[in-house]
């Protein structure tokens, strides 16, 4: 196997078993309805998940199949839509069932050609559809995939669909020609779960062998001073060792606070927090450090397994506090 099939097979196996173990379920996933999906994708251009949810389920049971939505007076879908906004979406459905039924039998349209015709069928509908239902080889690149893309590739400034043609020739060689529909989920699952906008978990994310701003992004985040237990030493060894080594200065007395777990996609990882005492003021790097108070810790960006041990400390100062 050559390096690149190598890193693109990797790439793909990371992806499958995060999404694998961690996707939410929701209705219209682990189905191949095209109607359904039709339905959700169209719902969820503009409007979050939990929004959608409520009126997918509603939706579906009113107009089960193409044929009930063709069938429908405008006015009973425009009722079923109340509440989601932009409402050319439901015109545009009503519109493109009876196209379906009329011209297509009441099948949706297996061609890219065919279904971009139809009234509300952009470029990312279009390959949602096709990828999710046919297990078409088309990428779909929503706001939260273009996000994953552009930190993947490196590429700085705003996120815009205009630029979508070099994130998808970046994309191409990690893009599968089988289970295009799953690879398409999962990575609007990811961008969704852990890479998100703000503070993403890089430290969780499946793909950070192969992200140009993972360092970039861990090199924004702050963490406590320690380290890693050496063999043969006891925690309480290892944290005085990581004080004196990391700011030269020695832990008076120490008092254990909270065990977190972290997992790793291969692994996991126990961080063990301390409160501790210092025998003397340490030696500073000010481009290093920071004296910060618990409250004022909110500011700072931490990754996921530090962020635990600050709500930890957050909800014990309430309950002691009280
Ligand atoms: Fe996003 Fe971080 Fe994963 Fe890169 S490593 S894709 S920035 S979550």
């Amino acid at each position: 196997m050559t390096d690149k099939k190598a890193e693109t097979a990797a790439f793909q196996k990371k992806l499958f078993r995060w999404y694998e173990r961690h996707h939410r379920t929701l209705p219209w996933r682990d189905c191949v309805d095209p109607y359904k999906i039709w339905i959700s994708e169209v719902m969820l251009q503009q409007t979050t998940v939990q929004t959608v949810l409520p009126y997918f389920a509603k939706w579906i049971k009113t107009f089960p199949s193409v044929k009930d939505l063709s069938q429908a007076p405008l006015q009973k879908i425009l009722k079923a839509w109340q509440g989601l906004g932009y409402y050319q979406r439901a015109k545009n459905l009503h519109k493109a069932s009876r196209i379906i039924m009329d011209t297509f039998k009441g099948r949706i349209p297996q061609e890219y050609k065919e279904l971009k015709k139809l009234p509300g069928f952009g470029p990312y509908i279009t390959a949602a559809v096709l990828s999710l239902a046919f297990d078409k080889p088309f990428p779909v690149v929503d706001a939260n995939v273009r996000r994953v893309l552009m930190r993947l590739k490196g590429a700085r400034g705003e996120a815009n669909p205009k630029n979508d043609k070099g994130l998808l020739d970046f994309l191409s060689p990690y893009f599968p020609q089988k289970k295009t529909g799953v690879f398409n989920q999962a990575m609007m699952e990811l961008g969704a779960l852990v890479c998100r906008s703000k503070n993403p978990s890089c430290l969780l994310c499946p793909l950070n062998d192969f992200c140009q701003a993972f360092k970039g992004l861990l090199a924004d985040l702050w963490e406590f001073p320690g380290g890693k237990r050496k063999s043969g030493e006891t925690l309480e060894e290892a944290l005085h060792r990581e004080i004196k080594e990391e700011l030269h200065t020695e832990v008076q007395s120490e008092k254990f606070l909270i065990r977190v777990q972290h997992a790793y996609t291969q692994f996991q990882v126990t961080l063990y927090a301390y409160e501790c005492r210092l025998k003397n003021m340490p030696r500073l790097n000010k481009n290093l450090h920071r004296w910060v108070t618990l409250r004022g810790m909110r500011h700072y960006p931490f990754p996921s397994g530090s962020a635990k041990i600050i709500k930890h400390m957050e909800q014990s100062e309430k309950i002691h506090g009280e």
